[in-house]
């Protein structure tokens, strides 16, 4: 068993090294200097961890991979992929100049803000419950975790501030990219970003994932095969906004960050990670959590190309 306790000791002083998001008001709030890890080992079917694995935190982000897994659920992997690209984006996570580059009149990819919105404009209506009741429920299963839910205040404050994401929706709207109403899909997009989950519920996605879509708590499949690799492979390539190419080539591990301090990764047929460590770089991605996953990826032999 790898000794995770002496990664977080060497790794916890990391935090001094970033700052916690401040352009939405309520995270700017949280603790920085926290570090939790998880690891869901697919051979002994075991999790492991160590310190902040229980503490809630905003999963922002990290929801992007959820939603897609659910678009593609609801809608078929065919129409999501005509309404969203697959290109790396040279630009930040939120920048209107992603959507200027435009390739088929479609957003780069589901993982900036932009294809973030279009992929949760996807979701529609069913069985009387709204697109975001459904999301938190396919939430809540595929992270194995039933009290994973939505954080009011930060949901406020997402709202209060996000008039960057409006824009970006409206753009999308005014170049007949979504015909429907953005008002409601910003709406579900500041509430999935505002769920709160832990390292283990990440720990847990990232091991659905790593099992090709299989739940390893009940053997029960919850997503397709196709799903589960064409969303590691874009995690490979955009998971990490602009140092996602530094760091396959560094770690070989597909990851997603979120500016809540959370990573998940997914390591085929080995394990899932969860990481939280609030204090960013300034790209977005956890500073203590990038080193924690180097040095997993090294010791457990993690990275895909080896
Ligand atoms: N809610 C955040 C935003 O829309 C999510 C961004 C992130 O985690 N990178 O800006």
């Amino acid at each position: 068993m790898i000794n995770l306790e002496k990664i977080r000791n060497k790794n916890l002083p990391l935090t001094k090294n970033g700052h916690v998001a401040s352009y939405i008001p309520a995270l700017a709030r949280v603790k920085a200097d926290q570090l939790g890890i998880v690891i869901y080992d697919l051979d002994s079917n075991q999790l492991q961890s160590v310190g902040q694995s229980q503490v809630r935190f905003a999963i922002e982000s990290i929801s992007k991979v959820i939603t897609l897994l659910y678009a593609i659920k609801q809608r078929g992997f065919e129409e999501v992929n005509s309404r969203v690209n697959t290109r790396q984006s040279g630009f930040a996570f939120n920048s209107i100049l992603n959507l200027e580059i435009e390739h088929e009149k479609k957003p780069l990819n589901p993982f900036i803000n932009a294809g973030a919105i279009m992929t949760t404009s996807l979701i529609k209506p069913q069985d009387n419950l709204t697109p975001f009741e459904q999301i938190l429920a396919f939430a809540q299963e595929i992270c194995h975790d039933p009290e994973l839910s939505l954080d009011e205040e930060i949901f406020y404050s997402e709202d209060e501030t996000g008039d960057v994401d409006r824009s970006l929706a409206y753009y999308l709207k005014a170049h007949m990219m979504i015909q429907d109403n953005v008002t409601d899909s910003l709406r579900t997009y500041f509430k999935q970003c505002s769920m709160k989950v832990t390292a283990t519920s990440l720990a847990n996605l990232g091991a659905v994932l790593a099992n090709d879509g299989i739940k390893p708590w009940d053997n029960e499949r919850i997503i397709s095969s196709q799903a589960a690799t064409f969303v590691k492979s874009l995690m490979m390539t955009t998971g990490l906004y602009n140092e996602s190419g530094v760091y396959s080539a560094r770690m070989g591990l597909p990851t997603k960050s979120g500016v809540g301090g959370g990573l998940m990764s997914a390591a085929p047929h080995k394990c899932g990670i969860g990481v939280f460590s609030p204090p960013l770089d300034k790209d977005g991605n956890s500073v203590a959590g990038l080193s924690v996953l180097n040095e997993l990826s090294d010791e457990l032999n993690l990275d895909i190309f080896k």
